[in-house]
């Protein structure tokens, strides 16, 4: 089912329009050129929508100049006194494209639903799109509560993680409704749930899904560190997305102390690409290496190409149009090297052990050359750059192109 197509800033999510890559900022927002440089940063990467945290006054007074500075739409995302600040700045409220709210944190007994009302009302004022994201650890405990009573009375209960599973539809859902009541329009209405456990996180958006037409924001949360976060945000989003769930996304990595931020940016991209429903670099395919390498040579020249593809991008992207469409295989020996190396655009099969030292480069599928000798990995790259020269049209000769996702 086609979602609601809502507009934030110049892009347009849901519809028939492919999911987009978000991500969300962890510098001090009243920290004007942190926040400026980490914003860029995230856009360069490729996110195409960046959250920033408003909670305080000094962050709220910040927004107006990190929108002026930054040149991707900016999401505010507000929690307990969203309704103050949004009220008091708006400046703040006026210049940013969405603002989240979190069913959960908006206010608590009889405050929550005039907070509510006082937030969505300043986006329907400044014409903003909201997106009602409830998490798993925050989630609206009145709900909860009375959904976890009912169960408890019947005969045979519900485990705990199902009901909480649909406090959080309920919570997302109601709200929703209660926005449109308030006069938001559908479609300025995205949702979230995000749970952070792959296999919940799969069954609440396969119902949410179901039951409503509103874009959705989808995400595991808190994902986790390295290695770890990386694989549970993909078994996480995979299954949703190849069923066409998920018109935003996020992944919530917790990086390394040494690592960017920028990561969550790269791990989505790959995510989206692996799945082949976007495309936003060269791939390398490489096999593994086993018995047949002897040395590191292979695995040095996998990850050559690979930085060499990462670091040409931003100007070939200006440049040539479809380039990241391109696929590179860097092959270990000849069992599996020429096969795979024909099935990609330009391929190389390294020799392995007791081979012939000689790495047959196959373009288009079939042997173009035979490199030698101590520069294989400056002559296989100015393949790759003749080969992008000569098959992808120049951007400026194809006036169509979708700029929407150049970065
Ligand atoms: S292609 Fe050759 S080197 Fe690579 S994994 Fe297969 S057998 Fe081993």
């Amino acid at each position: 089912m086609a979602r609601n197509s809502v507009k934030i800033g110049n892009i347009t999510i849901g519809g028939d329009n492919p999911p987009v890559v978000q991500s969300m900022t962890n510098t001090d927002t009243a920290d004007i050129s942190k926040t400026v440089e980490q914003v860029n940063q995230l856009a360069q990467a490729g996110s195409e929508i960046v959250r920033i945290t408003v909670n305080n006054e000094a962050a709220a007074e910040a927004v107006p100049e990190i929108v002026a500075q930054t040149n991707v739409p900016i999401v505010g995302d507000f929690h307990y006194n969203g309704h103050t600040l949004l009220g008091k700045y708006p400046k703040m409220a006026e210049s940013l494209a969405k603002y989240r709210i979190n069913p959960g944190n908006v206010g608590f007994g009889e405050k929550h639903d005039p907070q509510f009302k006082q937030m969505v009302e300043i986006a329907i004022e400044y014409d903003k799109p909201v997106r009602i994201g409830v998490n798993w650890g925050s989630l609206d405990q009145q709900i909860a509560t009375k959904l976890m009573d009912e169960n408890a009375k019947t005969v045979n209960p519900k485990p705990a993680n199902e009901i909480l599973r649909e406090a959080m539809i309920i919570s997302a859902l109601t709200s929703a409704e209660k926005a449109q009541e308030i006069g938001l329009s559908a479609n300025k209405i995205i949702i979230s749930c995000k749970t952070s456990r792959a296999a919940d996180l799969i069954a609440v958006y396969r119902d949410l899904a179901k039951r409503g037409d509103y874009a959705l924001h989808l995400g595991l949360t808190e994902a986790g560190m390295g290695v770890k976060g990386i694989a549970a945000s993909a078994a996480a989003l995979a299954p949703l997305l190849l069923e066409g769930i998920g018109d935003t996304i996020r992944v919530s990595l917790t990086p390394h102390p040494d690592e960017p931020r920028t990561k969550e940016v790269e791990v989505a991209q790959e995510i989206l690409q692996s799945l082949g429903i976007r495309s936003f670099n060269p791939q390398v395919s490489a096999c593994p290496g086993c018995g047949r390498t002897t040395s590191t040579y292979f695995q040095e020249l996998a990850d050559d190409i690979h930085k060499f593809l990462r670091m040409r991008m931003p100007e070939w992207r200006k440049t040539y149009n479809g380039v990241e469409n391109l696929n590179v295989a860097v092959m270990g020996c000849i069992v599996n090297g020429p096969g795979e190396s024909k099935h990609a655009d330009i391929g190389i099969s390294l020799p392995g052990t007791g081979e012939n030292p000689a790495a047959p480069v196959f373009i288009d599928g079939k042997k173009a050359m035979t490199l030698r000798g101590e520069h294989i990995t400056s002559e296989f790259q100015q393949i790759v750059e003749s080969y992008i020269e000569e098959k992808y049209t120049q951007c400026r000769a194809n006036p169509t192109i979708n700029k929407q996702f150049l970065t």
